[in-house]
């Protein structure tokens, strides 16, 4: 049967964690998927593989203002939780976990997740205190839900390392599956951003998709591809869009975040981009060779 009518929506913490243990009191795995709303099919690729590994599925939606700087798009991030229920439903997810700021931080919490290696480049460079307000969320959405395993997308892959090292060092003991990215037929990463890109914007930022896929070509066309190579000719093309404004273009390692002088395969290759006041992220990671 697809489809869950009896989708549950909880907003206490406490309620959440007597879910939680009534399910595993059972012997059911949880998977969970963190996100921030306006669910896409992006967001529903996660659902998909969670369900595919484990008895239930906890969605969690909350726009968490610690991870927003100042002057960032906390106040106009596109909430719509009625279609999210509708989709979250549709796709049989048992409980969806909707706190409210009041109860997910104590009018004066004090204690944050801070991680000084791999937050530093990337989207760090910019985004001061963001990957600490993610970090800090996510910590405790892991003690609330007390999933077996948590779905993330590669999306956001500088994200996707720290939460991996944040489960490593701080023992959560949690399972993580990182989903590949969804896009649009057109080559564009789905993200619920994309809604605030006019037309013409949206033409403009398929310039970094198409960048990413020079890079991809020319490291499994070449023998011994540099990283300041394939920067250059992706640079070329992102030049070419006269909105567009890139933040960082790196290749990097995708464990270490260090950046790397050869695109071997496996290696990431991250840019970030303003269109007008849209900023886009996206990244590949380099593909098999296929040289003969
Ligand atoms: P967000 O709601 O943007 O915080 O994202 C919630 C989760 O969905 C994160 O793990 C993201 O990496 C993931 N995600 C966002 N966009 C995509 C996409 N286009 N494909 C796959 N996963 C995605």
């Amino acid at each position: 049967m697809s489809g869950n009518p009896s989708l549950q929506t909880i907003t206490i913490p406490d309620a959440m964690r007597a879910w939680s243990l009534c399910q595993r009191n059972v012997g059911r795995r949880i998977g969970f998927v963190p996100t921030m709303g306006a669910l896409h099919k992006g967001h529903l690729s996660l659902i998909r593989r969670a369900k595919t590994q484990t008895d239930t599925v906890v969605v969690s939606i909350y726009v968490n203002p610690t991870q927003f700087g100042p002057g960032e798009d906390l106040d106009r991030y596109p909430r719509n939780p009625h279609a999210d229920l509708t989709l979250c439903r549709s796709e049989g997810v048992e409980c969806v976990f909707m706190p409210d700021s009041k109860t997910i931080y104590a009018p004066d919490h004090s204690v944050f997740v801070d991680e000084h290696t791999l937050s530093s480049g990337l989207c760090g460079r910019t985004r001061h205190g963001h990957f600490r307000g993610v970090l800090t969320i996510v910590a405790k959405l892991f003690h609330i839900v007390q999933p077996d395993l948590a779905v993330f997308g590669q999306k956001d892959a500088q994200q996707a390392a720290l939460i991996r090292r944040m489960i490593r060092d701080l023992h959560f003991g949690i399972e993580l599956d990182i989903a590949p990215t969804c896009r649009d037929p057109d080559g564009l990463a789905m993200s619920s951003r994309n809604r605030y890109l006019t037309a013409e914007q949206r033409r403009q930022a398929l310039a970094l998709p198409a960048a990413l896929q020079l890079i991809a070509q020319y490291a499994t066309q070449t023998k011994t591809p540099k990283a300041d190579e394939a920067c250059r000719l992706a640079r070329l093309r992102l030049n070419r869009e006269p909105d567009l404004r890139v933040e960082y273009l790196d290749c990097v390692d995708q464990a270490s975040l260090e950046t790397v002088p050869i695109l071997k395969p496996g290696v990431l290759v991250a840019v970030a981009a303003r269109i007008g006041t849209t900023r886009l992220i996206d990244n590949i990671l380099v593909p098999e060779e296929t040289t003969p």
